[in-house]
Parts: C-alpha cells; sequence; structure tokens
C-alpha cells in the first residue's frame, strides 16, 4: 500500500533526485533535496542544519510549503561550559530533537502541537555533518522511511563528492574552483543587500552579521627555498602546517582558500577596517611565532582590500595581490591594505572592470 501523498511517488521522486544531481553547486543541491522531499511528504516546513567540525549547527535553508526559504540562521550547540548539544539560540523543540539525533544517530518524532516535528541525521564521508528537520500531521510510514532514507543516501553521498572537489587535497582548504563559485555567489549578495539598502542592513545587524567583507591574498615568503634546502615533501608539510595555523587565526565566519601552490585566499568578514586589520595580522603573527620542526622561523606576508560589490571579483583579487607585491618590496613579513597605499599615493588606481548595479 502506497501512503505517499503523490499519485507516483516513485517516478516523481526520481526526478526531483535526477535534478539533484544534475546540480554541481552545493547550495542549490541543498535546496533541491528540500524542494524533493517536500512535496513527496506532503509536509508543512522543511529545514536543514549543517553541523562544522566544532559542532556549531547552522540553519542552511528552511522551506515552507509556500516555498518561502531563508538561510544562514547559526545557532550554538555548546553552552559557556563547552558541553555539547546543549543548544543556545535554537527552539527548545529542535533542539531536544536535534540532541536527540546525534545521540542516537538515527531518525526520531516528536508530538508537538498540530502534528509531529521528525528529524533524519545527515552524514558526510564518515561523520554526522547535519539534519533534516520537518513538521507535518503524522508519523512516517515504512514506506515513507525507505524513500527519505534512500534520497538521504543519495544526496549524502553526492554531496561528499561535490565537497571532495571542492577541497585542496594537500591541505584540505577550500580549493580555487570553490572560490570561483563562492565569490560569483557572495557578490550577488552584496549586490541584493546594496538594492535592498538599509532594511536588509538593519536586518543583518540584528543578527550579528557582518555588512563588509575583505578580501586577503597570503604568500609565504622564500617558500622556494624552503624546497631548495628541505625537498619537497618537507616543502609540502609546511604548506599543511601553514594551512593549519591560518585556519587557527581565523574565526568561523572567515573563509580560507588555497589560492594556488604557497598562496591563499582569506575572505574576512567584518563591519570595519580595524577588525578586518586585526584578523589578517593575527593570521601574520601565528604563521611567524611558530617554530616549523626541521625549517625553523618563516613567516608570510599578504595584501588585502574591501570587497566592494561594483567592481569584478578578479579585479579585488588584482588589488589585494598588488599590496602583496608592495609587502615583500618592503621586506615581507607584514601585510598591507590596498586602499591604504593608494591613499597614500604610494600605488595608483587603475581602470578595472565594474558591476553595473542598477
Ligand atoms: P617570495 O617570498 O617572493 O614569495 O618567494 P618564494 O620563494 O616564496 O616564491 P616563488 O614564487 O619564487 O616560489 C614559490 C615556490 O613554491 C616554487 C614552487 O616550487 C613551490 N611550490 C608551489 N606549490 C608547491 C607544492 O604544492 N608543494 C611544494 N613543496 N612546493 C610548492
Ligand atoms: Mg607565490
Ligand atoms: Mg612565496
Amino acid at each position: 500500500m502506497l501512503t505517499l501523498k503523490s499519485e507516483h511517488p516513485v517516478p516523481s521522486v526520481l526526478k526531483q533526485l535526477g535534478e539533484m544531481t544534475a546540480c554541481r553547486d552545493m547550495h542549490l543541491v541543498e535546496q533541491s533535496l528540500l524542494r524533493t522531499l517536500g512535496p513527496v511528504l506532503g509536509i508543512k516546513s522543511t529545514s536543514l542544519y549543517r553541523v562544522d567540525e566544532h559542532g556549531v549547527v547552522t540553519r542552511a535553508l528552511h522551506h515552507t510549503r509556500d516555498a518561502a526559504m531563508v538561510g544562514g540562521e547559526r545557532y550554538r550547540t555548546c553552552d559557556q561550559t563547552g558541553e555539547p548539544g546543549s543548544a543556545v539560540g535554537l527552539e527548545p523543540a529542535v533542539a531536544d530533537l536535534l540532541s536527540a539525533l546525534r545521540l542516537l544517530d538515527h531518525s526520531c518524532a516528536r508530538p508537538q502541537p498540530g502534528g509531529y516535528l521528525i528529524g533524519y541525521p545527515l552524514h558526510g564521508a564518515d561523520h554526522l555533518c547535519g539534519y533534516v528537520v520537518f513538521e507535518r500531521d503524522h508519523e512516517v510510514t515504512p514506506t515513507e522511511h525507505a524513500v527519505i532514507h534512500g534520497v538521504l543516501e543519495v544526496f549524502s553521498n553526492y554531496y561528499a563528492l561535490l565537497d571532495a572537489s571542492q577541497r585542496d587535497r594537500l591541505t584540505g582548504l577550500l580549493n580555487r574552483h570553490s572560490l570561483e563559485l563562492n565569490l560569483t555567489r557572495m557578490w550577488d549578495a552584496l549586490a541584493q543587500r546594496l538594492k535592498h539598502g538599509a532594511e536588509a542592513a538593519q536586518v543583518n545587524r540584528r543578527r550579528d552579521q557582518a555588512q563588509t567583507y575583505w578580501l586577503g591574498v597570503l604568500d609565504i615568503d622564500h617558500f622556494k627555498k624552503v624546497n631548495d634546502t628541505h625537498g619537497h615533501i618537507m616543502g609540502d608539510e609546511i604548506l599543511l602546517l601553514t594551512a593549519r595555523l591560518l585556519e587557527g587565526a581565523l574565526r568561523r565566519s572567515d573563509l580560507l582558500y588555497r589560492y594556488g601552490g604557497e598562496e591563499f585566499i582569506v575572505i574576512v568578514a567584518a563591519n570595519d577596517l580595524a577588525t578586518a586589520t586585526q584578523i589578517f595580522e593575527r593570521a601574520r603573527q601565528a604563521v611567524a611565532q611558530f617554530k616549523f620542526p626541521q625549517v625553523g622561523r618563516l613567516s608570510i606576508s599578504g595584501g588585502f582590500s574591501m570587497a566592494d560589490p561594483a567592481v569584478q571579483p578578479q579585479a579585488i583579487i588584482n588589488r589585494a595581490d598588488r599590496a602583496l607585491y608592495e609587502a615583500k618590496a618592503d621586506g615581507r613579513d607584514r601585510i598591507y591594505f590596498y586602499e591604504e597605499l593608494i591613499r597614500t599615493g604610494r600605488l595608483q588606481e587603475v581602470q578595472s572592470g565594474t558591476i553595473d548595479l542598477f
């Protein structure tokens, strides 16, 4: 007996799965997952929660029957004492469900006024990486469970493949391909924010979200000498260690990419220049203060620029690169701010591609 809402549930699910795995963008794949599960199960709302390696839960997407979606709500699953699972900021019923999902690693349902809150854990390559939570007026039947389970398995496998394709194999950092995807999306979001002006800005301020991004290019100083003196394998180890040091110095809201060889790109979310400078400076110091096994002391140089949505992302990278070049010229182990170099007349602005925002 079929208890699914749709008349031909299996072909409909297959068609949706086809659409889901046709996407190459992780964000679109997530949206597609909720769109696949939503109509098939006749549910009131679905949410996708992501869990990062620190146990921080982010509601990545929310999908209601009216197809309204919001994203980017961030919740902590640790309380002041660092006890995992005691979610802060989440609705108590959701927090309770997520903590049961985490402990049992199996689907769970909780009765609530007007129906049920139902959750499924999501698995990455070898670990729990998120949860799907939905509301509906009755519990999941065994047939529905099998369909949901199958859809989530396809999703998880595909998601893990996509994730691997967006990471650098040596350092595990996001790679250049992923940078290109994210820059396009980020610039669209920045332009939207400008268009909707103060209204959106106020909402973001309430949510404690940064209004401005800063893009930096960081480069290990005299790295060729490390390879020449200690060999390529040791060079690889230094790259890996540097990636970990930079990650440690940055905050969860910052993005770190391996841009190529011994170059990294950092996108820092900060409302003012002082905060951005502080984060870049912390990254520089983390490397300068570390004693690398066998190699000893090393340093990085960098340049950064404000992510102006009216300027093409590649032009912003070029600006940061020009500031990096100046930092190298001044003796390395320093990070320069492009706009400051323009202001003081050290660099001249070059005409670069602009984006028509309105
Ligand atoms: P500068 O301070 O001016 O940046 O000097 P540098 O020696 O760091 O820069 P240069 O561009 O001359 O050399 C970069 C070196 O990085 C050359 C290249 O062999 C090495 N490299 C690039 N990718 C890798 C990698 O994946 N592993 C190793 N071990 N070395 C790499
Ligand atoms: Mg370089
Ligand atoms: Mg270098």
